[in-house]
């Protein structure tokens, strides 16, 4: 039985369509487990999935999304162009496959995973022309990237000249990422932030905790209202039942401006991350 989906709200995208500011992602998530955690999130509420070539579960995304019985234009579905996949033909062939894992026509996204500036002669703007060209034959309705740097966004909007629909970048309280954030505003892309609660990371946090038992809810809660407050896009994962509906119960209350400057001073720049950079990340 499938609930009736969360109460949303939508982002308004730049190449014209919308994405739903919460939704469900699968990074690590085993395959053998993905199609029931997927339908979980589905049951809870959640339409929007972010799933990957790299995560090696979008067949299982694609059974959980056939099961669900949920029209195809009730859904969000993003993946992610593979790091071995950026020359021109393995990108066609890639998303092709993917479709044909997911059991559908096209994406609503798609996105370059990683720039990989030491890879490919570092000529990642080729790439973008290529998504572009996807996104015009028809297997992605809007185009995007993922780890682009300010430096990255520049070259591929002096090379190609569309400009990306999203960049999906890591935000947590620890790393807020604010360079990469005010470029993509700068141009009029959505952010993305990835690994919203950090992992787990933000778990026994003394400033967090006690915003927590002021407005009543859990850490994670939080830090997502945080996010989603800031006007970022998340897909927090869990394979707990329990977290997956704790992680989407945030649209009935709200932070104050102190709140939101508490937590964001809570930033340790690089430090803070909890992934690679991606001017030195090879994909590898
Ligand atoms: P998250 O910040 O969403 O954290 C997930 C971790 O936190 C898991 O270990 C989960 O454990 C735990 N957790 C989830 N909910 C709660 C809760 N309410 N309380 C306490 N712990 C909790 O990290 P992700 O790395 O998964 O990021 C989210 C999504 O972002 C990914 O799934 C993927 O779609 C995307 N992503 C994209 C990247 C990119 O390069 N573009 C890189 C990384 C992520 P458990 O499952 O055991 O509940």
């Amino acid at each position: 039985m499938t609930a009736s989906p969360l109460p949303v709200p939508d982002i308004a995208l730049n190449d014209g369509t919308s994405i739903p500011q919460l939704g469900f992602g699968v990074f690590l998530v085993e395959p053998g487990q993905t199609q029931e955690t997927v339908e979980i999130a589905l049951e809870t509420g959640y339409r929007h999935l972010d799933t990957a070539q790299m995560y090696g579960n979008e067949r299982e995304v694609g059974a959980a999304i056939a099961a669900s019985g949920i029209p195809r234009d009730e859904l969000y579905v993003t993946t992610k162009l593979n790091n071995d996949n950026h020359l021109p033909d393995d990108a066609r062939r890639s998303l092709t496959e993917s479709l044909d894992k997911l059991g559908l026509g096209r994406v609503d996204l798609f996105l370059i995973h990683w720039p990989l500036p030491t890879r490919y002669d570092g000529d990642f703007a080729s790439t973008w022309r290529t998504m572009v060209e996807l996104r015009e034959s028809g297997g992605t309705t809007s185009v995007g990237v993922s780890n682009f740097e300010p430096e990255h966004l520049d070259r591929i909007l002096d090379e190609v000249g569309v400009v990306p629909a999203v960049n999906q970048i890591e935000v947590n309280p620890y790393f807020t990422n604010e360079a990469a954030r005010a470029a993509d505003a700068r141009h009029g892309i959505a952010t993305e932030a990835w690994s919203p609660i950090a992992r787990g990371r933000i778990a026994g946090d003394a400033t967090i905790e006690g915003i927590a038992r002021r407005v009543e809810r859990t850490p994670a809660q939080v830090v997502l209202r945080w996010h989603l407050q800031r006007g970022d896009i998340i897909f927090p994962k869990s394979t707990h039942r329990e977290r997956i509906e704790e992680n989407a119960a945030l649209f009935d209350f709200e932070l104050s401006d102190d709140d939101l400057a508490g937590i964001a001073a809570l930033d340790r720049g690089a430090t803070g991350r909890t992934g690679p950079n991606p001017t030195t990340f090879t994909g590898r």
